[in-house]
């Protein structure tokens, strides 16, 4: 067999090839049915004789989606790196260039590269650049050379025989719901497997795995710091966790310690976590006015977390120790069977203004700062998705991915009905906190004073304080 080193210059400058990766199931941790899944496939690949007189055939392309950093690449290079082949990685948006014909070529040397190696594994990240739907909205521009690429693809992929299919294509992409149906036909990417954010426990197997080269003090309190870790990063990806650990191991080493501890533990997830955007990192300097401007946010987000609780995700606490673009707020794990309703969509709007009318009414309009712009965006978002996404409201039945998808009249359209969402938020969400007055003003008082504050006593001033009744509010 060829040297892998003998691929040509202008190939290796788009394709990554490894004869090994080096990388096995057991640096993937979480989500175990990913791999139970993918181990199959693996010893299809492996014994593929064997499995053909039984009539059973490998995927000839297996497509992984979820979002950014939660181990899609990996898993691909584990497969490779499980069944002892060799690994040619490219990534979709290195196939568009403005040349005409070059997507398509690239395409082909890649297949080709594979091909001489067979068997071996294909690897394309980000397919939906090349593989998005045809037709669609072009965005970026590129959309015929993008189309010509994806027609090359296919015709790939249908070019191996089953019977002689040695070349396993696996794409990754966080946009399932562009690609072109054609690449999910039965004979092409025939597999889709779906890797999602990890859980609390799939969070701590993760934090075990890259704290393998790490030193702590002992095995018993790396345990322990581990499980604390892993339930105060909900939402965190593999990637996000992996730099938890890097980042504490670099502060351990500034330090001049020899194990990491739980100091560093929780500077580091403050910093992953953290936009900083006062660029001070020490937030013991955090200057008193903008202490008192996060701890207003975090007390107005609690109550509105109170007004509208949300059965699946209670909140657990909220602290003005970070300063991060989203309120600080900490939420349990989602549990139940969860069903959004459309005042569910409406009521995440009205939280969402939250921040922005405590602001507005503490330190008057002409006064605020970055706390009610992060808001006002994400009450944006918010509307944006019930508008175009739900099919609930008057902008009608149909679902709309982006703003761009839209002819001008009902760009217009959306426009007016966001402003109408957003009016009717911003009033409900002002006559709740005008209503909770004092219920603010204590919450923020306990934060300024402990920094911090648990959803026990979030919930007894709540309950307990002196309401201001108000007038409806009317959609
Ligand atoms: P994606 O391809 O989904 O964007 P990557 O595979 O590039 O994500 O993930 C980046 C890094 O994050 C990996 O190399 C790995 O170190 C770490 N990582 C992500 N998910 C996991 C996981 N489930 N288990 C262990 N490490 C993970």
């Amino acid at each position: 067999r060829q040297a892998l080193g003998s691929l040509g210059k202008s190939r290796a400058k788009f394709i990554s090839a490894e004869e090994k990766t080096g990388v096995t199931f057991d640096d993937f941790a979480g989500q175990e049915y990913i791999k139970r899944e993918l181990q199959e496939i693996v010893r299809i690949l492996k014994n593929e004789e064997e499995f053909q007189n039984k009539g059973i055939y490998c995927p000839k392309g297996v497509l992984l989606h979820g979002p950014p950093g939660t181990g899609k690449t990996l898993l691909a290079k584990a497969i490779a790196g499980e069944a002892g082949l060799p690994f040619f990685a490219a990534n979709g948006t290195d196939f568009v260039e403005m040349f005409v014909g070059v997507a398509a070529s690239r395409v082909k040397d890649l297949f080709a590269s594979a091909r001489s190696f067979a068997p071996s594994i294909i690897f394309i990240d980000e397919i939906d650049a090349i593989g998005s739907k045809r037709g669609g909205p072009d965005i970026g521009g590129g959309g015929a050379e993008r189309e010509q690429g994806l027609l090359q693809i296919l015709t790939e992929m249908d070019g191996f025989k089953v019977s002689t299919s040695q070349v396993l294509v696996i794409g990754a992409t966080n946009r399932l719901d562009i690609l072109d149906p054609a690449l999910l036909r039965k004979g092409r990417f025939d597999k889709i497997i779906r890797v999602g954010l990890p859980s609390k426990d799939g969070r701590f197997a993760i934090l075990k795995v890259h704290a393998r080269n790490k030193f702590f003090r002992s095995e018993e309190e790396k345990e322990v710091l581990l499980e604390e870790i892993a339930e105060l990063t909900l939402d965190f990806t593999g990637a996000e966790l992996q730099n938890i650990l890097n980042e504490a191991g670099i502060l351990t080493a500034r330090k001049d310690l020899d194990y990491i501890g739980r100091e560093e533990l929780l500077e580091a997830l403050k910093r992953q976590k953290g936009t900083f955007e006062t660029g001070q990192e020490d937030s013991s300097e955090v200057p008193e006015e903008l202490k008192l401007r996060l701890a207003y946010r975090e007390a107005a987000v609690a109550v509105l977390a109170c007004y509208y609780p949300d059965p699946h995700r209670p909140f657990t606490e909220t602290d003005i120790h970070s300063i991060c673009s989203q309120p600080n707020m900490r939420y349990a794990e989602t549990s139940g069977k969860v069903f959004a309703r459309k005042s569910d969509y409406v009521n995440s709007v009205v939280r969402a203004c939250a921040p922005r009318v405590i602001e507005e009414e503490m330190f008057g309009v002409d006064n605020l700062c970055w706390i009610s712009a992060k808001a006002t965006l994400e009450a944006s978002r918010l509307a944006e998705l019930l508008i175009l996404q739900t099919g609930m409201t008057a902008f009608g039945q149909a679902y709309y991915r982006y703003e761009s998808d839209l002819v001008p009249n009902l760009a217009a359209k959306l426009d007016t009905l966001r402003d109408e969402y957003l009016r009717f938020a911003t009033e409900k969400c002002s006559s709740v906190l005008q209503e909770y007055h004092s219920a603010v003003e204590t919450i923020t008082d306990i934060l300024l004073e402990k920094g911090e504050i648990s959803a026990e006593e979030i919930w007894e001033t709540y309950k307990n304080a002196p309401r201001i009744p108000q007038p409806p509010v009317h959609p």
